[in-house]
């Protein structure tokens, strides 16, 4: 399944693997210019490919090393002959997805990527003309970079902003982390983000600084009922309730309980003694 999307001058490619009438999970590239930002998944490669057919590509910029978004690198790197930037710490599991450690789901919903090169990204990057700021963003993975072009007030975030709440996370993604980072980007100069997961987002200062509020009111939450002494799975009910279908489709590597755990793990406020 693709979807363009043409937003001036960026251009949109929702993409997944269709399974029967369902699309389980989807992710956007973008295309500036002769730029791609990310290159989605190995299993969409064929629809990606059509839809990029008679379009000059000298260019990719990942923002992160998850299949998802480096899946047609290898391809796109071959077909248009275009050279790859990520963060340094992206490149090995680029030259071998294999390092990515993909689990069942991800191998069915996305696949595995073919082996590829990449170039380390500085600080900033001059791409069609423009010269756009690469900021450091981990939390969602440590490689994780926001690319900003502050003429246009474009913030491509990759999988960092993904909505303006959160209920689940993966197992090695660190919600105070993530919580710094978009922080970090609050007062950068942009007002449309281009998310991986929700495409062009309008508004999108007022979005971000809404997910960092219900970021923070969450973790005040989980806090609360820590020091009144509830156990983490109990905190989980009450806050964000039952796992639902995304941690029995993963397999639990997404899980509302990474959420807790992951604000747990970054206090040392010990239980209190309410429940005792
Ligand atoms: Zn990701």
């Amino acid at each position: 399944m693709i979807r363009v999307r043409k937003w001036g001058e960026v251009t949109g490619f929702l993409m997944g693997r269709s399974m029967g009438p369902y699309v389980p999970y989807t992710v956007h590239a973008f295309l500036v210019g002769d730029t791609l930002f990310d290159t989605g998944a190995v299993h969409a490669h064929r629809e990606f490919m059509n839809a990029l057919a008679g379009r000059c590509i000298t260019t990719i910029v990942n923002t992160h090393h998850h299949e998802d978004h480096i899946g047609n690198n290898a391809m796109i790197r071959r077909v248009f002959g275009a050279v790859a930037y990520a963060r340094e710490e992206a490149l090995p599991f680029i030259a071998d997805p294999v390092r990515i450690g993909l689990r069942l789901y991800q191998r069915v919903v996305w696949g595995c990527p073919d082996p590829s090169r990449a170039a380390p990204l500085g600080d900033s990057i001059e791409l069609s003309d423009r010269v756009f700021r690469v900021i450091h963003t981990p939390g969602h993975s440590p490689d994780h970079a926001c690319l900003l072009e502050p003429n246009e007030g474009w913030l491509f975030t990759g999988d960092l902003f993904c909505g303006k709440t959160i209920r689940y996370l993966r197992r090695d993604e660190d919600f105070p982390l993530i919580l710094s980072s978009l922080k970090r980007l609050f007062p950068l100069d942009f007002s449309t983000i281009f998310c991986g997961l929700k495409g062009r987002v309008e508004n999108g200062r007022e979005a971000l600084g809404a997910k960092i509020g219900f970021m923070e009111d969450l973790q005040a939450r989980v806090m609360d009922l820590h020091r009144k002494g509830y156990p983490p799975r109990e905190i989980r009910t009450r806050i964000l309730g039952r796992e639902g279908a995304m941690h029995y489709l993963s397999a639990a590597h997404f899980s509302k309980q990474h959420v807790i755990d992951s604000i747990l793990a970054q206090e040392d406020t010990p239980p209190g003694d309410a429940l005792k």
